[in-house]
């Protein structure tokens, strides 16, 4: 393993720390992005996140581009996050009962984001969707789900086929342990294909029970839906009584503080979230239809359950972040502003260079794609992406105090604390790989 060229000093402590959780867990890691396999480098540990900035344990430190993967959008550790946190704990941890902390958190969004009239917490975004498909068969009577080749969902057994995200980089088609009874009944179409999911639902519309779909995929890197393939899709799903299920774990109050569905016109009957909404503690939810929402137990027939679901502290962290993004409109032109100048400036370098480099961006989220093509539309563009030149890539910006994703299929986000500045410095960086 190449050990990080520290941008500050010569510390040790990065990698025994590293090399000593890879006896306790497995690669090191809990979750296998994180072990930056593919890039072969030692990751950094981290121990503090501050504004838009990181310090590991060798006290070097990182301008963040990852966002702890989405839910930084206020930036590390901001006060009224913090504030929310620490006095939540001072008398609720757990109950596993009822609080009034989690009506906050729902009323909020239930009437602040459309289409969500009624809403469940869970703790991560593959739970969410987990339960948004248990439901959606619970509701329909029918077994098959659709999903598109290169959309993440989660790491819901059922969704494991032609997935993004880790499972892309790692280069496996799902994994092992899946059953082929279980995904038997997932149907995986072209994302960005109008005749595909047409033929799909000819073939077998009277079985789908939903179709779930990142409206802006951000883990195959970002590649947007095109708006009248997610016409298509809606027309579809009503002409045969499918539930369009829009994943907006990453997007929802991301792209825009009422998530993609807003910016694309589009009314899915269920929406998963994650990440932003639980203000960077574990957290995730789904909601939509109150019709559809009844169906869950205690009222309805599908069970859906969990200890920790409406855990006081990730609700007053929840509701903390989105409170403050709501009542700060203006942060989304703020960070969409800082993204704009970032592609400008990464196209300018890579004209000057001559690197082969495509920048996808919807909002504030953004890809850097290393591609000999020109575009990234769906799955089958991103794999041809030159990901030995993003290694290349990945390790000048880090080993310069630049923290990234090593994988090429991620987003890039931003938060309300990056500046102008840290732009300039990203794109000084660049220029000297
Ligand atoms: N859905 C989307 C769109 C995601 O991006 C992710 C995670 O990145 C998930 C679901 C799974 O969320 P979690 O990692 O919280 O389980």
């Amino acid at each position: 393993k190449i050990l990080i060229l520290c941008p500050m000093n010569n510390k040790m402590k990065n990698i025994e720390i590293f090399n000593e959780s890879k006896n306790y867990m497995p690669g090191g890691v809990n979750s296998p992005v994180r072990a930056y396999k593919d890039v072969d480098v030692t990751p950094p540990v981290i121990k503090k996140g501050e504004g838009a900035y990181l310090y590991d344990e060798d006290d070097n430190k990182y301008l963040d581009l990852v966002g702890a993967w989405g839910p930084m959008i206020l930036g590390h550790c901001d006060k009224d996050v913090v504030d929310a946190i620490k006095s939540t704990a001072e008398n609720a941890i757990a109950f596993g009962g009822t609080t009034e902390l989690e009506l906050k958190l729902a009323k909020h969004i239930c009437t602040t984001v459309d289409n969500m009239e009624m809403v469940r917490m869970v703790n991560s975004g593959t739970e969410a969707t987990m339960s948004a498909a248990r439901l959606a068969r619970g509701f329909t009577g029918r077994n098959k789900i659709v999903k598109f080749a290169g959309c993440y969902h989660g790491h819901f057994d059922g969704f494991l086929v032609s997935a993004g995200s880790g499972v892309l980089t790692e280069g496996i088609p799902g994994s092992k342990g899946v059953p082929e009874e279980i995904i038997k009944n997932t149907i995986v179409a072209q994302f960005n294909d109008i005749e595909n999911i047409r033929y799909i639902f000819e073939k077998y519309g009277e079985e789908i029970a939903g179709v779930i779909i990142e409206p802006v995929s951000g883990n195959m890197g970002v590649v947007p839906s095109e708006p009248e393939f997610l016409r298509e899709l809606d027309n579809l799903c009503k002409k045969y009584g499918a539930l369009l299920i829009f994943d907006e774990v990453m997007t929802g109050f991301r792209v825009a503080y009422k998530g993609a569905q807003s910016i694309y016109g589009i009314n899915p009957d269920l929406i998963t979230m994650a990440k932003i909404m639980g203000g960077g503690l574990p957290c995730g939810a789904y909601g939509g239809r109150r019709d559809i929402m009844e169906y869950l137990s205690p009222v309805g027939p599908v069970y859906q359950a969990g200890t920790m679901s409406g855990n006081p502290i990730v609700m007053s962290a929840g509701y903390a972040t989105v409170k403050k993004l709501y009542e700060n409109p203006s942060y989304y032109d703020y960070i969409e502003n800082l993204a704009i100048k970032l592609q400008k400036g990464v196209e300018e370098i890579a004209k000057e260079k001559g690197l082969p480099i495509v920048v996808n961006r919807f909002k504030s989220m953004m890809t850097i794609f290393f591609n000999e093509e020109g575009k990234v539309k769906n799955y089958d563009d991103a794999k041809k992406c030159d990901t030995d030149l993003y290694a290349k890539f990945f390790k000048h910006m880090i080993s310069n105090g630049i923290y990234m994703s090593p994988s090429q299929f991620e987003a890039m986000f931003l938060s309300v604390k990056h500046t102008e500045g840290d732009i300039d410095k990203f794109l000084d960086i660049m220029r000297k790989m």
